[in-house]
């Protein structure tokens, strides 16, 4: 359930409305390269239009360091947004400053301004009360829709909250919601697949999702430890030495949920073109060699468990899937999670680059737009840009 409110739940008829979104979208010689993040906020946004607002758009674009810089602008994204829209955009040349107070107040319902990247002011990452406050004073309303950084104590997601009345957008609501949904009241069996480089990364995720779940299948860099605490051979495989009594503890309490690779895609170097081969995992990596994917066998053995499932969440890849030949794993994977009947949440980047790869992405019932975020509502814990938002009474 979401306790908190939404534009839904708010009067906006004839109100200016501050909007966080997550335009941090990537940009490829001065245009956009993928506009999924922009077409995720157009339900919230159409909404808010088609009810009388005029709008106030504000979102960071990579990593400016709080200096204005050309290559972070935000200027790129008004052209595919107002096609989006199917209105004009406005754009201020500053988050906050002079240009963006006089086009937000000259601003008329059903016109939109897009700020320029919050973190070209020092004051956003820092949360700044100055600068939150000068972002408020542009708007009646503030709406977060910007899930990506829900994770991130910022002027823009949480400090603003302070000074206007502050709701949630439906992205964000659904975000939300169906990841909270899915860790407290799933349909069973619930299946989780945990891949990635490293168990340090997400041991919160595992200490939550453990109790939860039904069964935890792990591949990628993080299997590699668990089976080096059981004594596995793992040759020049990514292990993580320190987080060894981490993955014997897991294995004492939770060994009968847990399930680990039986063989490898193995390779003499890290690259495209090194040779590989296929090892049992009872056979042990060979010395020098290293553990990039998993191997065919590994796959049928989590196949049952993937079909079975009535609730599936994923994160993170099975194996190095940027080289293709240790893509295989994680597509096969994808695959089978796409053809699972069961609700399947996907999340993290590279599981998502690899559905989109496979062509699978329309298969997933709820592909997660956040990398950190989404990981830290699995390890438990809440987002200060949620928090602050006003409870439904
Ligand atoms: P994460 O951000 O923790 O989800 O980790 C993703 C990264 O883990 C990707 O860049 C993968 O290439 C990497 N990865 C997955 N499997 C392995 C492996 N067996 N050895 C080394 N790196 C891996």
């Amino acid at each position: 359930m979401f306790r908190k409110k939404t534009v839904r739940d708010i009067a906006i008829e004839g109100r200016t409305v501050l909007v966080r979104v997550d335009f941090n979208v990537p940009i490829h010689e001065g245009r956009v390269a993928d506009d999924t993040r922009i077409r995720a906020t157009l339900p919230t946004l159409t909404y808010l239009l088609e009810h009388g607002a005029a709008l106030v758009l504000a979102s960071h674009l990579g990593r400016p360091k709080g200096r204005p810089n050309p290559a972070f602008s935000l200027r790129p994204v008004v052209e595919p947004l107002a096609a989006r829209l199917g209105r004009p955009v406005q754009f201020a040349t500053d988050p906050a400053g002079p240009d963006a107070q006089a086009k937000a107040a000259a601003l008329q319902p059903g016109q939109v301004l897009l700020l320029e990247n919050t973190r070209f002011d020092p004051g956003e990452t820092r949360n700044d009360p100055a600068f939150a406050q000068r972002l408020a004073s542009l708007a009646q309303v503030f709406v977060n829709d910007a899930f990506g950084t829900a994770h991130r104590l910022h002027a823009s997601t949480v400090g603003v909250a302070r000074y206007l009345p502050a709701v949630a957008g439906f992205l964000l609501a659904k975000e939300v919601e169906t990841i909270t949904r899915l860790l407290e009241d799933p349909a069973r069996p619930l299946v989780t697949i945990l891949g990635g480089a490293k168990i340090s990364d997400k041991i919160k995720v595992l200490h939550n999702l453990l109790p939860r779940a039904e069964r935890l299948l792990i591949g990628g860099g993080m299997a590699n430890t668990f089976l080096a605490a059981q004594g596995y051979r793992l040759g020049a495989s990514l292990v993580e030495a320190q987080a060894r009594e981490t993955a014997i503890a897991l294995l004492e309490t939770y060994g009968e949920k847990i399930v680990l690779p039986v063989d490898f895609i193995v390779a003499d170097r890290f690259a495209a073109d090194a040779q590989t081969r296929r090892v049992p995992v009872s056979e042990g990596v060979p010395e020098g060699w290293m553990a990039l994917d998993i191997g065919p066998e590994t796959v049928e053995r989590f196949a049952p468990f993937i079909r079975e499932a009535g609730s599936i969440i994923w994160n993170g890849p099975l194996g190095v899937f940027e080289l293709a030949p240790f893509a295989r794993g994680t597509v096969a994977v994808a695959r089978l999670v796409a053809e699972s009947p069961g609700f399947s949440l996907v999340g993290g980047g590279d599981s998502v680059a690899a559905l989109h790869q496979a062509g699978l992405a329309d298969r997933i019932d709820h592909i997660s737009t956040g990398g950190g975020a989404t990981l830290k509502l699995l390890a438990g814990e809440p987002l200060p840009a949620v928090e602050v938002l006003e409870d439904k009474p």
